[in-house]
């Protein structure tokens, strides 16, 4: 089989075929089946010649492994295949590959636009670094679609967006928000790591360049980190150069993992999501929860727009509880199918409150500023069977039911 051939077939294939077969149709060493972990930092030649072609790029092969690695390349291979990018540069965390695209087209006298809402490592670049730099970044309602494009039409050399966001699950409009960057000329990048490759083609959508924390969903077991960054070559030469001199490869043991956990993405993600919008259907019957965050429900503000431009919702949902972090301190540690830990992707369900897990980063004032109650608790559905995921939800919430009974039981015979 041709590499031409796989790669025309897979153009045509499902996305469960592409998890498995993209940037896999190589021969390896050994005739080995998978992915072999090259952990050479360099690579020798005894003709000076051919070393000196491969160094300036004229011929193919690898000189040292900040620069390239065959297993990284074979990474970077699979999620081209799953985004339809020509090109794709591969990070050691999902930040190294924000932060290292942003310094790559920015520099001093730059404008940014995006919106409040972002994953809060992404919202500290723009409100700590970018700024220091000499680059000014105007951060927009993430709700409203007038004030982005009002702020674009000022001018602008980057539009960042990220949809569905980090924790509150808002949406934006992509193809409404790049037609506007595209008449002033700026550069579109999307972070797709809550939308993972199977539910959302921003590139399709006219986004310039697609990031993701391989971290989370693309690695899917929450054992290796990275990021992965894909657009046009063009725009992936400059990137790749920036990483090359920068220096925050992704290792290829990391890459290794991460290629194995994405042969599952499909087949995980189409159980995650299905869960999830079960979960959040019985969100809204439970009385403690003050409001779901799912863009499955018809409820969400922006369901018609994630109708349109995503072809499922995803495993992430959030939810208020009332009585704010007090109710968050009971109930989490009552659930039995689940990590309380500041990462999402996994296969295990995992339950964090915005103050632990993306907003960490974050002050009180600055989350309440962005909206994020102290109530609010992220769920990132995992595997599991979806009726023992709603069943330790109800345990947990009847629990909590019962304790605060108690506790205000106990605390009227002690008024008494
Ligand atoms: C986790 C995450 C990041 C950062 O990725 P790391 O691999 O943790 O550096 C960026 N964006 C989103 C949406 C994330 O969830």
């Amino acid at each position: 089989m041709s590499n031409k051939l796989v790669k025309s077939a897979l153009d045509q294939a499902g996305s469960g075929t592409r998890s498995v077969w993209s940037g896999e149709q190589v021969k390896h060493p050994y005739r080995a089946t998978q992915t072999p972990i090259v952990a050479s930092a360099a690579y020798g030649y005894q003709d000076i010649d051919e070393w000196y072609d491969v160094a300036l790029g004229a011929a193919p092969g690898f000189i040292y492994s900040r620069m390239s690695n065959p297993t990284v390349e074979i990474l970077e291979a699979k999620i081209c295949g799953l985004e339809n990018a020509e090109s794709a540069v591969a990070f050691s965390t999902g930040m190294a590959a924000i932060s290292s695209v942003l310094y790559t087209f920015l520099s001093h006298g730059c404008r940014v636009v995006s919106t409040k809402d972002s994953y809060g490592g992404t919202n500290k670049v723009f409100e700590e670094f970018l700024p220091r730099m000499g680059v000014s970044v105007t951060l927009c309602e993430t709700h409203s679609h007038e004030q982005i494009e009002a702020e674009i039409a000022k001018g602008c050399d980057v539009l960042y967006l990220e949809t569905p966001t980090n924790p509150t699950l808002k949406i934006v409009d992509v193809k409404r928000l790049v037609a506007a960057a595209k008449k002033v000329g700026a550069l579109v990048m999307a972070d797709n790591t809550f939308a993972t490759p199977l539910n959302q083609s921003p590139l399709a959508l006219g986004v310039d360049i697609v990031i993701h924390s391989a971290t989370k969903f693309l690695s899917g077991h929450a054992d290796a980190m990275g990021g992965l960054v894909c657009g046009s070559e063009d725009l992936m030469a400059k990137v790749r150069h920036y990483r090359e001199i920068n220096g925050a490869s992704l290792d290829p043991f990391s890459a290794y993992l991460i290629i194995r956990g994405m042969k599952t993405l499909a087949l995980r993600i189409r159980q995650q999501q299905s869960s999830a919008q079960a979960i959040a259907q019985y969100l809204l019957t439970e009385p403690l929860v003050e409001a779901v965050n799912y863009p499955g429900l018809p409820s969400h503000p922006n369901h018609a727009i994630a109708c349109e431009q995503m072809r499922g919702f995803g495993a992430m949902v959030s939810f208020v509880l009332a009585g704010g972090m007090d109710t968050v301190k009971i109930l989490l540690p009552q659930l039995q199918y689940a990590h309380c830990a500041g990462n999402l992707g996994a296969v295990e369900t995992i339950y964090g409150p915005a103050r632990t897990t993306s907003h960490v980063e974050n002050t009180l004032e600055e989350r309440l500023a962005l909206g994020i109650s102290e109530g609010l608790v992220r769920i990132s559905v995992g595997i599991e069977d979806t009726d023992d995921l709603i069943a330790d939800l109800q345990q947990a919430f009847k629990r909590v039911r019962t304790l605060s009974r108690e506790n205000t039981d106990s605390l009227s015979c002690c008024t008494k």
